[in-house]
């Protein structure tokens, strides 16, 4: 009989933000697929897991998802995870997932965190929908036509952005959208130095100017014509 592909969320900073049954599906499969074996062996060492970990990234996705389709052929359980929070969401794992869904081997989502959705949940912006974004594109043209289709979303807008280039992207978001909008600026979640920034667009794209950033940053901000008191529209 096919084994299982199992997609477990795993922390994206703080340790103890795991599931129970995720620590139960890595102690039970054959081998983990990751991005980065020395870091997920942190995690698995800190729970006391021992397991054969196999690297999955972007550089060797084409080989190593044929391979673990066969594994899976083979009646091996597997788990897959990515350095941090839900494996396939701007992360590694997509291919494999769509072609065992193709072949109909069973794919089993362990749900955990995502750093896009802890940030929604803890900003005060309309939760009732949204639009995950993902990274805004490198080039100058690509990356303008993508704001211009997102300052048109009525939904709250969430995306992620390199400390590198964050003040960069909410000055451009600023133009783009307008500055009055409402936004927030998650950065380093579930770790020590975790901070919310909320207030209007052009607000925190000057304040972001004025700093180096550092870490990891969510960027979210509402939606066109969603301007209203807080708590419409969060039912
Ligand atoms: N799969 C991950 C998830 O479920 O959120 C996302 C992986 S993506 C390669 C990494 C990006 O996610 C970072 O550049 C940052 O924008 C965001 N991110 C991940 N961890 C974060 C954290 N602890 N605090 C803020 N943003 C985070």
């Amino acid at each position: 009989m096919a084994g299982t592909l199992y997609v477990v969320a795993t922390p994206i900073g703080n340790l103890e933000d795991v599931t129970l049954r995720a620590l139960a599906v890595l102690r039970s499969v054959d081998r983990i697929l990751c991005e980065d074996t020395r870091h997920t062996s942190l995690l698995l060492r800190h729970y006391e897991i021992r397991k054969p970990l196999v690297s999955y990234h972007e550089h060797n996705e084409r080989r190593r998802a044929e391979e673990a389709l066969a594994w899976l052929e083979a009646g091996e359980e597997l788990a897959l995870v990515s350095d941090a929070g839900t494996p396939t969401l701007c992360d590694p794992g997509y291919r494999l997932v769509s072609l065992a869904a193709e072949r109909g081997l069973r794919v089993v989502p362990v749900p955990g965190p995502m750093a896009a959705v802890a940030a929604l949940s803890a900003s005060g912006l309309p939760t009732d929908s949204f639009t995950f974004a993902g990274f805004p594109p490198r080039r100058a043209g690509p990356r303008q036509r993508w704001l211009e289709r997102l300052a048109a979303e009525p939904r709250t807008v969430v995306l992620y952005e390199a400390p590198e280039r964050v003040a960069r992207t909410l000055a451009e978001m600023c133009e783009v959208f307008g500055g009055e909008r409402r936004a927030a600026v998650a950065r380093e979640l579930t770790k020590a130095f975790e901070e919310f920034r909320r207030g209007r667009l052009d607000e925190l794209a000057r304040s972001l100017a004025e700093e180096t950033a550092r870490g990891e940053y969510v960027l979210l901000v509402e939606g066109a014509g969603r301007r209203q008191a807080a708590g419409e529209g969060t039912e």
